[in-house]
């Protein structure tokens, strides 16, 4: 990808979660495009971060320590979501790589991510997952186990900044969307992590905070 398609691909997403913002009667500037860049690698991401986007998330963290160190020595300001499930043995290389965790799904992880987090003496912003179509192949906690997770989180000193999900794939997201966002208030949260390429400006509409966007960006996966 060259620069010239990074800026006008960034400018189209840009574009359209303004559009949705300005839709729901919300200022574009309150929702985070955080760039999905699993699978591909540094020099597909140079672009992108030529052309201005410093928000970027990954998935697996072996994969993240591979990539972006090399990518922040020479840019500064960059800021990395983890955005996969994550093991717990692997919670402190995450809270060491990542700004900002949005997989928290377990009491088991919430423990060692609090544990890890006070080893590091830094505490990155967490979102806790939830199962919003109760899929059972799928990672977040049960709707019904939310409560006692979040309890556990608060507990254990977790920065909890929202929620987040993934909707089921075949299905239309907006009701997904729409429960998220009621657990989130029901709990007073802020934050909604949830839309991705296909769906980010319906999530936009319906209040997603931060946005998690790949092939628009970068194009087809391998
Ligand atoms: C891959 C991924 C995305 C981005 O998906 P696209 O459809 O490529 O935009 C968003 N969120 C999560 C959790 C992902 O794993």
């Amino acid at each position: 990808m060259s620069l010239d398609d990074a800026s006008i691909r960034l400018a189209e997403v840009r574009e359209k979660i303004a559009r949705a913002a300005r839709i729901a009667g919300r200022e574009p500037a309150d929702v985070e495009l955080i760039a999905i860049s699993k699978m591909h690698d540094v020099a597909a991401i140079r672009p992108l971060l030529d052309a201005g986007q410093r928000v970027f998330g990954e998935n697996r963290v072996q994969e993240a320590v591979a990539k972006w160190p090399e990518l922040r020595e020479t840019t500064s300001g960059i800021a990395l979501h983890l955005v996969g499930q994550l093991q717990s043995n692997k919670a402190e290389e995450a809270v060491t790589l990542f700004d900002a965790i949005h997989s928290v799904d377990r009491s088991s992880l919430v423990e060692a991510l609090a544990r890890a987090m006070d080893k590091a003496g830094k505490r990155p912003p967490c979102f806790v997952q939830v199962n919003i179509g109760d899929e059972p192949q799928k990672g977040g906690c049960a709707v019904a186990d939310l409560p006692v997770l979040l309890a556990e989180a608060r507990a254990a000193d977790l920065p909890v900044a929202g929620l987040m999900c993934v909707p089921p794939l075949e299905l239309e997201p907006a009701p997904y969307f729409a429960l998220l966002a009621k657990l989130a208030r029901d709990h007073g949260i802020t934050g909604l992590s949830m839309g991705m390429s296909s769906d980010h400006e319906t999530a936009v509409t319906i209040g997603a905070t931060h946005v998690r966007v790949g092939t628009a960006l970068f194009g087809a996966r391998a």
